[in-house]
């Protein structure tokens, strides 16, 4: 769930799923359709679908226990690098580095050479022992990214009260490497199509082509092309939306029409039976303020 979320969103999401699954056993047994319904809001999707083919793996294959080498545990779905790195240190409390972020940036800066320049698997591997050195490795990498996080931060680390600051070539050196900073993601332009009728409804389907939100009933959506004709549909609203890691700049038509094209279906606005994605509960909503 911390995947590109925050702590704070995800903490309901946490709780409601621990309390309905108790253990990870009852868990594998869940069905997709049961397990995005709780996961609803908290966009990324495929994580849910990943942690519920994870469970039927661990439960089937591993007597319920996460294995303990790098290789078994990032064969698992959904699985990179950095979270079989997390979890192999975190859970098991064996030798490896999250490298998130937070953690580039530290050890960039107390080497003063930019992240770019530096082969971190190598730098890790050279450093082993002083890194390892512990018996404590899960609290080292949790620290780790701590202290990326609050001490050495992005803009104005705090190296007056940091306790690396005796060693760090970036604090002693009178150059100092740039910071690497975060790549902005460009916003584009989505026209969506809503056929709505009297009764409330609006239609949906589920055959569109966005890989963000596949599998998710939503009105018509394509990417806004000046060709495209939105003549015989009129604007609702425009507003901005973040989802997953793509920025939308939605424009939102309507037409009201008892004929609808061949995939898709009427669903109520008022009804939440099936798994409607908070995407398009903003188009209800909007929607909903013509009736
Ligand atoms: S001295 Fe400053 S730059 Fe160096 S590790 Fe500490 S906070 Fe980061």
């Amino acid at each position: 769930m911390l995947q590109q979320t925050q702590v704070k969103t995800v903490i309901p999401y946490f709780k409601k799923f621990t309390k309905k699954y108790k253990t990870l056993k009852s868990f594998s047994k869940s069905s997709e359709k049961k397990t995005l319904k709780l996961w609803e809001g908290l966009g990324y999707y495929r994580r849910a679908r990943n942690l519920l083919a994870t469970s039927k793996i661990l439960v089937l294959e591993h007597n319920s226990k996460l294995p303990c080498t790098f290789k078994e545990i990032k064969s698992l779905p959904g699985v990179g690098d950095y979270t079989a790195n997390a979890l192999l240190s975190l859970v098991h409390n064996k030798p490896g580095i999250a490298l998130d972020g937070n953690v580039k940036r530290v050890f960039s800066r107390i080497i003063n050479k930019k992240e770019s320049k530096i082969n971190f698997d190598q730098f890790i591997e050279e450093n082993k022992k002083k890194f390892f050195n512990t018996k404590r490795n899960s609290d080292f990498v949790e620290a780790l990214m701590e202290f990326g996080a609050l001490i050495c931060k992005p803009k104005d680390p705090k190296c007056g009260i940091c306790n690396l600051n005796k060693n760090c070539k970036y604090f002693n050196s009178s150059k100092k490497i740039k910071t690497t900073k975060k790549k902005m993601i460009k916003s584009k332009n989505y026209d969506v199509f809503c056929y709505i009728n009297k009764k409330k409804q609006i239609a949906l389907t589920k055959e569109n082509k966005l890989g963000f939100l596949n599998q998710f009933s939503l009105p018509e959506i394509r990417e806004a092309k000046k060709n495209i004709r939105t003549k015989d549909w009129k604007l609702l609203k425009k507003y901005k939306k973040s989802i997953s890691n793509k920025k939308l700049n939605i424009n939102l038509y309507y037409k009201f029409s008892n004929k609808i094209p061949p995939s898709f279906f009427w669903h109520s606005m008022d009804k939440n039976k099936v798994l409607i994605p908070t995407f398009t509960k903003k188009i209800f909503r909007q929607v909903s303020n013509l009736f």
